[in-house]
């Protein structure tokens, strides 16, 4: 604990990973403990909107935020921790940061560049690469590849966009309803999708492309829209390192907290709650987590923290600016109603003011 002016001791929260769980308990703390937020990158990006962004980089404007315009009254250290004791997060650049209490958020590895500049410059980039090409291949059929493709179409109707997907059915991480509305929905707009096959991705450049199955596809240009790997390499070696599970993510308790360690939470899609990994769901890890660290900064009972309760898959993909596709409880729908509901704004709004921000 540290002692503040007043006398008053203050717990350090420290938090690492400024993706959506982490800065939204980093938001909501700042004022009740002594907050540290550790990122990779100087900015907090609303992953939702970076696949407008990269047809139209005027977006990214109200998407990539400085840390510290949200965090007026925390700490941030723009470097990635490489190492956790049972007292200290370390980070690369050299950093020792003690804690009381420690929230993991590191989500899924995303290389993007360090400054909220170097961001919007990399999105320009992109638009003129995409702007200049005519036929454009996404690899991957999952919500990134899918929604990737309802962004080029509509602002670029006249181009080539061809999805390359592994497995039998698009956006395999909801119902197989929503698939076939996907497919049908990137067919009407001339998207041509392959299915079961697959792209060998250490070995593209633009040109001529062969899929796994021997077809060869010209392309100007490409997308590698295919998972990326869970955000928790860096936790091998630390005393977190038996709180992972096979596949690498962090076991958690019914409050949030990993397993074994009664200081330290984990949350959003590094975790092994069985659900689908979202950031609506790392948000609400978030207001979980919150709810307990001011019970326990103020000293209530463990016995009284909340318990997290699992969500129903629900999802919406945008497809364009207009149209979208929803999976709810009971129904799925594609087309202008779900469009209304998240494509023409992304929820970009909403998660800004979220974070106290201007729409
Ligand atoms: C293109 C795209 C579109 C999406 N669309 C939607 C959508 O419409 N709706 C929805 O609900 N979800 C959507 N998602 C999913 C959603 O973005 C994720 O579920 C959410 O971001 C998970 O939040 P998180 O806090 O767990 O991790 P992330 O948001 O991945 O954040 C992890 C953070 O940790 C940092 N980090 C990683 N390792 C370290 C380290 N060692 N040290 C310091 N920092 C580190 C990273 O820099 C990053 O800032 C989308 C995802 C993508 C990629």
């Amino acid at each position: 604990m540290e002692m503040e002016h007043s006398g008053v001791q203050k717990n350090r929260v420290v938090i690492v990973g400024g993706g959506i769980g982490g800065a939204f308990v980093a938001c909501s703390l700042q004022f009740c403990a002594d907050v540290v937020l550790v990122d990779q990158k100087e900015y907090f990006e609303i992953p939702w909107g970076s696949l407008r962004s990269m047809v139209d980089p005027s977006f990214a404007e109200r998407l990539a935020i400085n840390h510290s315009d949200y965090l007026p009254n925390a700490r941030i250290v723009a470097s990635s921790a490489t190492d956790i004791t049972e007292n200290d997060v370390v980070t690369e650049d050299g950093q020792s940061l003690p804690y009381d209490y420690l929230v993991i958020a590191t989500g899924h590895v995303n290389s993007v560049p360090r400054t909220r500049a170097e961001r919007l410059s990399q999105y320009q980039a992109v638009s003129e690469e995409i702007k200049s090409a005519n036929t454009i291949l996404i690899v991957g059929g999952g919500p990134t590849g899918v929604e990737l493709a309802g962004e080029i179409v509509y602002d670029f109707p006249e181009k080539k966009v061809v999805l390359v997907h592994r497995g039998p059915r698009l956006l395999e991480f909801i119902g197989f309803k929503a698939s076939q509305k996907a497919l049908a929905w990137l067919t009407s707009k001339k998207v041509e999708v392959i299915l079961d096959q697959s792209i060998d991705m250490g070995n593209i450049s633009d040109g001529v492309v062969q899929t796994s199955a021997g077809e060869t596809i010209k392309v100007d240009c490409h997308f590698d829209c295919t998972g990326k790997p869970m955000g928790s390499s860096w936790l091998r070696g630390t005393v977190l390192e038996d709180s992972l599970d096979i596949n690498g993510r962090l076991m958690v308790d019914e409050n949030l907290r990993v397993r074994g360690h009664k200081n330290v939470f984990g949350i959003g899609d590094i975790t092994d709650i069985k659900e689908i990994k979202q950031g609506y769901l790392a948000q609400r890890h978030a207001q979980t987590t919150v709810t307990n660290l001011k019970l326990l900064l103020t000293g209530g009972k463990e016995s009284c923290m909340v318990t997290y309760k699992t969500s129903i898959n629900m999802a919406i993909i945008s497809l364009g600016r207009k149209d979208g596709l929803a999976q709810l409880p009971f129904l799925t729908i594609c087309g202008w109603l779900p469009g209304l509901i998240k494509s023409g704004d992304l929820f970009v709004g909403k998660t800004r003011k979220q974070l106290g921000l201007n729409f």
